[in-house]
């Protein structure tokens, strides 16, 4: 698609934050058709690089952001910038505030986390958000099998939009998998720990921290079982250079 970079193979839209909230606003209000919102980091590209599935799937995003400093230094060295880096949970929390504006319009539906995670997170943004109608919450530890009926519980509960936090690479393609069960849902964000954030259970990085693009430290530092993902990085960095050095032989 023209307006999206490929990095290995995964597009990313070419918008800044706010572009990025018009469209998911757009889209939240009927005005567009329903999307999806992916925020693919180098470990699910490298993931995708050996599974043409998940490939596809990220590629029928609506919207693909760049949430870390990986995807967009890797933008950077293929030549082909992306505007700004898009924290996913800022853009979940925007659709919140979106939403709270017309409550009865627009609710929401919050799937993920462990157990009460969903739930406190509804109660944490009722009271940020007083507008907002929460249709419905579980949480993300279900068996496959359970899927239909998951999904079948937010199709009735109404929701327009639904938060699916269930981890990379599973909730993409749970959504891939289920989102023509839920024909009234017009976006289905794919946002990670995020619940865990507006739940209170997890903090963002202070700002110091993102401004040298130092946020997976951060993230490493409280959750130290999350180093395994660093070891993607390398590897994500050897495949751009290669492509890298393809561009420049014209292949
Ligand atoms: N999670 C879930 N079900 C699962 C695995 C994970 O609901 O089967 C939740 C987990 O509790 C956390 C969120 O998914 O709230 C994000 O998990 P993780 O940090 O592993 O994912 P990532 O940072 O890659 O999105």
């Amino acid at each position: 698609m023209e307006n999206r970079v490929s990095i290995c193979g995964v597009g990313f839209d070419r918008v800044t934050a706010k572009e990025a909230k018009n469209r998911l606003f757009r889209a939240l209000s009927g005005k567009k058709p329903p999307l999806s919102l992916y925020t693919p980091n180098p470990e699910i590209v490298e993931l995708a690089c050996r599974d043409p599935e998940l490939s596809r799937i990220l590629n029928e995003a609506g919207l693909s952001v760049a949430d870390g400093v990986g995807v967009i230094r890797a933008a950077r060295m293929l030549g082909d910038p992306l505007p700004e880096r898009i924290p996913g949970v800022e853009l979940g929390e925007a659709m919140l505030a979106f939403c709270a504006e017309d409550g009865e319009a627009l609710p929401v539906f919050f799937l993920g986390g462990k157990p009460g995670i969903a739930e406190k997170a509804a109660e944490r943004m009722r009271e940020k958000y007083p507008g907002l109608s929460v249709a419905g919450t579980a949480d993300g530890y279900f068996d496959e099998a359970k899927s239909p009926e998951v999904a079948g519980r937010v199709a009735s509960s109404g929701a327009v939009l639904l938060f699916v936090c269930l981890g990379a690479p599973k909730q993409e393609k749970w959504i891939a998998a289920h989102r023509a069960k839920m024909p009234g849902v017009r976006v289905f964000a794919a946002l990670g720990g995020s619940l865990d954030v507006y739940a209170g259970a997890l903090r963002r990085a202070p700002r110091i921290f993102c401004r040298f693009g130092l946020e997976w430290l951060w993230r490493v530092i409280r959750q130290p079982s999350r180093i395994r993902r660093l070891f993607a990085v390398p590897a994500f960095l050897r495949r751009v250079r290669r492509e890298k050095r393809r561009q420049k032989r014209g292949d």
